[in-house]
Order: structure tokens, then C-alpha cells, then sequence
């Protein structure tokens, strides 16, 4: 099991300052599991190569445990001797000590300097594939490399293993590249070799500290390290959030699946608040007192909608029993005094289907919604909103596909969210909403929500449909 260390920084030497290791010297450490050797393959003006290799002795850490265990082949034979786990978080910690605990008592002036780093683990477990990776370095800065090993090259049919080879690059210091992949290795593994308990979830703050508390898959990151035991996960998000209030308010949005992807490109310039903001202007420029929120999710507008004296009755509907209970939560709905529980109700239902339930409302939202319906039933939901509900305005927003051209690093041809079965261009989704207009009777304008570009539009598209009024 390798890490690798490099940089192009010039005096190389510096790195071995650093890391506190001579790199004219090859030196081995005994580690409760194994040993660790480092070295450096390459030290020249233009580059420092620095590695960490871990040998693992599976069989001597559980010589004299097998009485009261039992036998276990799998004690034996496992991937841990070659796979970067948290075996080598705790090597770095150990052999690296002074580096990740930005300690550099030579040259005190590099601990803090940002130099242009690469690491890379050769044989990295990771449970959740690629987009994972991204989801947890990306957000980070990272250049992502990664290459997927076969299972057995004789034997392509079987297909990828789970193991990965990773690089990753960054001009960033020290001590938060080796923090960050202390964290990380185990994530991504999901399996620890060791007890968790309360110390871990100590370290976790620790080395976590200046960057978890920003990070949007925090939650998933808490979650994976302290191997799901879920009070010390709570400890852990309450302990984040001490530092940083807005994590209360999105703590739990990262849950769905991919959420995080598109938080990842949408959340630096704010598209969610911009979104709920434009929404909320232009529901506050009718005078709409009944307020549906269809495919409500977790409720962030439901949220804004209920301080607001003027909707006397509110509405959240989606198909999700699950993300209704979040909803209920985070609204505190059990603790609503009367009053404002008999303005607001959470609905279990479909878009596909008639419901009476709908009818009678001024104003429907439907945010972020349609591009989660498969297209053959987009059909049905027109007729569910736009023939039956009927309400007096409707605001329905969507991504602008031309807009993720923008995101370099969000692959071509992929959408913002793995759920997402369309996006739409600017001119596909005006000429759907203008033939729905016609046929029941709406008029229709479009306006651009988040940062417009000249070429591609703006990131989120909304669609302002009004009833036609000699029509009701
Ligand atoms: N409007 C929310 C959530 C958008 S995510 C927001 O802006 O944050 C899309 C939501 O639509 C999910 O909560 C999903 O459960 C819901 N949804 C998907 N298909 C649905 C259907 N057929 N009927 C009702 N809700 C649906």
C-alpha cells in the first residue's frame, strides 16, 4: 500500500523539511499493524517525489485473537496488506505526525506556504464510484484523477473491481493535503479497522477542522468515518454546526442521493437562495393567499412560506414519504403552535394522478421538479396541474442545460443530479411550456434566475404561467 507524495516546488528539499524525513535517507517505523518505509524515488531541481508504503501484517494482528474469535478466513485473506484504508490514515498520522500537526520546527515559514502537491494511492477502495470521489475532493480544489481497476485483466467479463487509482493535485499547504486525506482514505473505504468511539470522533474534528465544517458532503463524511453509529454521527453534526450556523439549516439536504453533485457546482454562486428568492418575489407579486409546493422535498420553501402572514394555507406535496418526515422536522411541525398548523399541511401524493386534494389553490410552485419525471408522464402531470388543479398562477422552474457548459468540471453530457432523466436547453423548455400554455388556456413568460451569461443564459429557468382569466 503506497502513497505518494510530490511536488514541483524548488528548493525540493523543502518537502522533506516538511515532512520531517531526510530525503537522502530510506527509514522504516514499526506500527502496531505493520511496518512503514519511507523514501524518495526522486529528488531533483524541478520535482520531490516522497513515499509512504505500508506493509500490513494481517496475520500477525490476529495471532493470539483467534481463541476467543473464532476462525475467520477473512482474518487471513482481505484486501488490507494492499488497499489504502484506515491503516494508512493512521501511518500518516503516525509517521507524519509533525507535518499534519503543522509543526516544522526547521522551517516554521512552510508550514503555512501553499505549494503545488500531488498525492497519489494506488489501490483505493471506494464504495460509491467515481462521483463520489468528486463529491468529497472536488469541493476541495482538487485536480481528480482516477482510473478504475478490472477485476481480473484475463478476465474482462467480470468487469471493475472497486479499487481505484487516485491522483489528486492542489497548490495548497502541507498539512491540510494530509488532513484532508486522513479524513478521506476511510470514507471512502467505508470499513475501519477500529473500534469507534468517542475519540474518533475527536480526531474527526481535529483534523477536520478549517475545512468540514464548508464542506457540503460533511454529513456523508461524518456519517462514513464514524462507520454509521449514528449519536456520535449527531455529536458530530451538532459540533460542526457550533462552528458554523448555516450548516443547521442544510444539514440533511445532502441525504438524497447526488444532491451533492449539484450542490457542488450550483452552491458556490448561491443558486439555491437565488432560486427560492426569485421564487418567492414572483409568488409575492400575485396575490395568492393558497400556496401549493409540489414535489416539496425537504421544505426549504415551505420553510420561507410559513413566517409569511400572508398565505393563509399552504400546501407541501410530494411522492416521497421520506423526505416529508425531514420536512416535518425541520419545520419543527410538532412543536407549531395551532395556529400555524392549521395554515400548513404536508401531503403524500404523486403528480401523476388526479387528486382533489390540489384544487382550490391560487398559486402552485414547482421547483426543481419536472426534470425528475420520466418525459413519457410528463403527460399526465400536465393534466394533473394545468387541466385539473388549474390554480391562477403557476411558477415552475427547471435547470438551463446550455448553462453546464460553464462547469468545466462536470462532464459533458452528464446532468446536475443522477435522478435528473432530462434538462432542458432554453428553447426546449419555452417551446413545452408555451404548447402547454395554449392548450389549457395559461399565458406564459420566462424569466432567468442566477448569474446570466451572455451565450448560455442563466443556470435555473422559470416559467410565470397565469391564467387565462375569461377561462377559469
Ligand atoms: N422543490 C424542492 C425539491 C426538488 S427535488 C426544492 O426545490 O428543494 C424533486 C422533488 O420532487 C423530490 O422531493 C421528489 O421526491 C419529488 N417528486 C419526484 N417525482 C414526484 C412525483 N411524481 N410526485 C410528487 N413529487 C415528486
Amino acid at each position: 500500500m503506497l502513497l505518494t507524495l510530490s511536488t514541483t516546488h524548488q528548493p525540493a528539499s523543502d518537502l522533506g523539511y516538511l515532512l520531517h524525513k531526510h530525503p537522502a535517507r530510506f527509514q522504516s517505523f514499526e506500527l502496531s499493524f505493520g511496518k512503514a518505509h519511507v523514501f524518495y524515488p526522486e529528488v531533483v531541481t524541478e520535482s520531490c517525489v516522497a513515499c509512504l508504503l505500508l506493509e500490513v501484517d494481517s496475520v500477525g494482528m490476529v495471532r493470539g485473537k483467534t481463541a476467543h474469535r473464532g476462525f475467520s478466513l477473512a482474518q487471513y485473506v482481505n484486501d488490507r496488506p494492499y488497499a489504502a484504508s484506515s491503516f494508512m490514515s493512521v501511518a500518516i498520522a503516525q509517521v507524519f505526525g509533525s507535518a499534519l500537526g503543522g509543526r516544522c520546527e526547521a522551517r516554521p515559514d512552510l508550514v503555512g506556504t501553499s505549494l503545488p502537491l500531488a498525492a497519489r494511492l494506488d489501490v483505493l477502495p471506494v464504495r460509491g464510484g467515481l462521483q463520489l470521489l468528486h463529491r468529497m475532493f472536488g469541493p476541495l480544489g482538487y485536480e481528480i484523477e482516477a482510473t478504475q481497476t478490472s477485476l481480473d485483466d484475463r478476465f474482462p467479463e467480470w468487469g471493475d473491481s472497486p479499487y481505484y487509482s487516485l491522483s489528486i493535485c492542489k497548490t495548497t499547504t502541507l498539512r491540510d493535503l494530509l488532513a484532508h486525506l486522513y479524513v478521506l482514505i476511510p470514507v471512502f473505504d467505508n470499513q475501519k479497522h477500529y473500534f469507534v468511539g468517542e475519540q474518533e470522533l475527536e480526531k474527526l474534528l481535529a483534523k477536520g477542522d478549517g475545512w468540514l465544517p464548508d464542506h457540503p458532503e460533511r454529513e456523508e463524511i461524518a456519517r462514513r468515518y464514524l462507520k454509521f453509529r449514528p449519536s456520535l454521527v449527531r455529536s458530530a453534526l451538532a459540533r460542526l454546526a457550533e462552528v458554523d450556523d448555516s450548516v443547521i439549516a442544510e444539514d440533511g439536504e445532502t441525504d438524497r442521493p447526488g444532491e451533492a453533485v449539484e450542490a457542488l457546482f450550483e452552491k458556490p454562486l448561491g443558486l439555491n437562495e437565488q432560486r427560492i428568492g426569485a421564487v418567492l418575489a414572483a409568488l409575492r407579486a400575485t396575490d395568492a393567499k393558497r400556496v401549493l409546493d409540489l414535489g416539496c422535498g425537504e421544505g426549504k420553501l415551505l420553510r420561507e412560506l410559513l413566517p409569511d402572514r400572508r398565505f393563509d394555507r399552504i400546501v407541501g406535496l410530494d411522492v416521497s414519504m421520506q423526505v416529508l418526515q425531514r420536512a416535518a422536522q425541520k419545520l419543527g411541525y410538532d412543536r407549531l403552535p395551532s395556529q400555524q398548523k392549521e395554515r400548513i399541511q404536508l401531503l403524500h401524493g404523486s403528480l401523476m394522478y388526479r387528486d382533489d386534494r390540489l384544487r382550490d389553490f391560487d398559486a402552485a410552485l414547482v421547483v426543481e421538479v419536472i426534470e425528475h419525471l420520466d418525459p413519457p408522464r410528463l403527460k399526465a402531470f400536465e393534466r394533473v396541474l394545468f387541466e385539473y388543479a388549474r390554480p391562477r398562477t403557476i411558477l415552475l422552474t427547471t435547470p438551463n442545460r446550455e448553462y453546464n457548459g460553464i462547469w468545466e468540471s462536470l462532464p459533458a453530457d452528464s446532468f446536475r443530479h443522477p435522478d435528473h432523466r432530462f434538462e432542458w436547453t432554453r428553447a426546449q423548455f419555452q417551446d413545452w411550456a408555451l404548447a402547454i400554455a395554449q392548450r389549457y388556456s395559461y399565458r406564459v413568460r420566462f424569466l432567468p434566475i442566477g448569474p446570466e451569461d451572455q451565450n448560455v443564459g442563466s443556470p435555473t429557468q422559470m416559467g410565470v404561467f397565469d391564467r387565462d382569466p375569461t377561462k377559469a
